[in-house]
């Protein structure tokens, strides 16, 4: 019989207790243990999903006294999960967890969740690729107490002038915008902010390159945000110029063979 592993992994989506998955769910309501990072984790999930379990925040607590904490619960057969915000393999940590679980012999697996560059754009109703516009998404981050590598400093994957969603920055907004102008970014760049994107809580600030630091500042947001940027999010403002060929009536390809194609 295929057994199921010790812990659980579940990506808990954005915020919104309905965006995580029907697996993380169903695996949270069968949980005796659940250890989260009540720094991002909407609790809402937890009194949802779980309102029976023992509940331990991981904001507080090192990397050992999670592992000690799920080890000791798993020892007494009790099912863990734990439980990340967003999607667990994006700045989630998980790694060193995995690795150490490894050491103790403690066997896991990973259910995804929706990440918040994906809630983003569904609050801003905003499409992230856009034909002849920019068919890449870039998901990364500033530098600051974790460091990045130097050949992905944002000044220089700003090069590349594709849609970006900038996770753990936006405490740093001016020295974002001016290292994504030092890329192929304009002054007149689109830019939005999505804080706390999908909870009841959600606020949107967009501006351009040129005022939305301003922007942020003023509606004092410095956390749980993510800085998107791009000129696809020009395009609510100033119109689609290209469509998708993909409903385009001319356009043949597997599923559909068109009028002219
Ligand atoms: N694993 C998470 C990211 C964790 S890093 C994910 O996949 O989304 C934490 C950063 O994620 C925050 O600094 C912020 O930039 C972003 N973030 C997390 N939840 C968010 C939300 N609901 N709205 C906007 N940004 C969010």
């Amino acid at each position: 019989m295929h057994s199921s592993p010790d812990i659980y992994f579940v990506g808990a989506g954005p915020g919104d207790p309905e965006l995580i998955t029907v697996k993380g769910a169903r695996l949270l309501g069968q949980a005796d243990l659940v250890v989260y990072a009540g720094s991002l984790v909407n609790r809402e999930i937890l009194v949802t999903h779980c309102p029976t379990a023992e509940v331990h925040d991981s904001a507080g607590m090192t990397m050992e006294q999670v592992i000690g904490v799920m080890a000791e619960g798993v020892a007494a057969g009790r099912r863990v999960v734990r439980l990340h915000t967003g999607d667990p393999a994006l700045y989630g940590a998980i790694q060193e967890q995995m690795v150490e679980l490894d050491r103790l012999g403690i066997s896991y697996a990973v259910v995804p969740g929706v990440t918040s560059a994906s809630a983003a754009a569904a609050a801003l109703r905003q499409e992230l690729t856009l034909p002849e516009i920019s068919q890449t998404l870039i998901l990364t981050r500033m530098a600051g107490k974790t460091p990045v590598p130097e050949r992905e400093r944002l000044a220089e994957i700003a090069k590349i002038g594709a849609t970006m969603a900038i996770y753990l920055s936006v405490g740093m907004i001016e020295k974002v915008v001016e290292e994504l102008l030092a890329g192929a970014y304009t002054p007149e760049t689109p830019a939005a902010i999505v804080y706390r994107a999908s909870w009841p809580d959600e606020r949107i600030v967009e501006g351009t390159l040129a005022d939305i630091a301003g922007k942020v500042a003023q509606a004092g947001i410095d956390r749980q945000a993510l800085i998107m940027v791009g000129e696809v999010f020009g395009v609510r403002r100033d119109g689609l110029k290209a469509r998708s060929l993909l409903y385009d009536g001319a356009f043949t390809h597997g599923y559909r063979v068109g009028i002219v194609g």
